[in-house]
């Protein structure tokens, strides 16, 4: 599923936080979203999920407008930075949510879902988790089971906004290969919002360089290292290395 978004804008009252976003993103590739705090990363990732509007400008997937589509009908995995698992239910059920609750006509039976979950559990080297709840968890664990919750619904695109932010650096490191590793079996449409950028030059096919509502740069890492396109990507290169 290809994405594209066109001269995007968006505002909260006077201040302008998307300030005319192109970006397309090729089917199966994962981009990273990478910028200091308030360039507008998680605005542009919410209007993608369908949780804020933009003021002006295009979204299209596969060529159909996403802006016209309800946010349930665009079939998105989505993983917080803040595990939003369900403290009262299982690993299992955790996963198993985005499915059971799909309108009854494409809902799966029981037996279905079951099967899926487990299949999910294996994929990703939780299975012996699967009876636990989100309290018995590490925190590398729970974002593992949100992103099976996320992968379960089998979604068109995938949004990951700082998942891994409230983890320490050994287990960050762990989960970015992990995620690497999945990403390439599923081949899902993958933005993903950082600010770190090891992170993102680790995991992304491009990196996307944002400043104040601008994208300043799209590169991979050499690219971007190298060849900073304008002062702030060359500052902000220097400064969080
Ligand atoms: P980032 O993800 O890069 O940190 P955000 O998209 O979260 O940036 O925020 C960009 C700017 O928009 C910030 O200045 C933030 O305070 C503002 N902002 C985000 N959401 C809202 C909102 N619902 N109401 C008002 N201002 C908001």
């Amino acid at each position: 599923m290809s994405i594209t978004i066109e001269n995007m804008t968006k505002s909260f009252g006077s201040t302008a936080v998307l300030r005319g976003i192109d970006l397309t993103v090729e089917s199966g590739e994962l981009v990273a979203l990478l910028g200091p705090s308030g360039s507008g990363k998680t605005t542009l990732l919410k209007i993608v999920a369908g949780l804020e509007w933009p003021n002006s400008g295009g979204l299209n997937v596969n060529g159909q407008d996403w802006l016209g589509l309800a946010a349930q009908d665009r079939r998105i995995g989505f993983v917080f930075q803040h595990y939003a698992l369900f403290p009262h239910m299982t690993v299992r059920d955790n996963i198993a949510f985005g499915l059971t609750v799909r309108p009854r006509a494409e809902r799966p039976g029981k037996s279905v879902i079951a099967a899926k979950v487990e299949e999910l559990l294996h994929f990703l080297q939780i299975a012996h988790l699967g009876d636990r709840y989100p309290a018995q968890l590490s925190g590398g664990q729970r974002q593992r089971v949100a992103l099976g919750r996320a992968l379960a619904i089998q979604p068109t695109v995938l949004l990951l906004d700082e998942p891994f932010g409230a983890l320490d650096a050994a287990v960050r490191r762990d989960l970015r290969a992990w995620l690497r590793r999945v990403h390439e079996e599923t081949g899902s449409t993958t933005i993903f919002v950082t600010h770190d950028q090891e992170e993102a030059f680790e995991l992304a096919d491009r990196v996307v360089v944002m400043g104040e509502g601008r994208i300043e740069q799209i590169g991979n890492a050499d690219q971007i290292h190298d060849h900073p396109a304008s002062p702030f990507v060359a500052r902000f290169m220097g400064a969080t290395i």
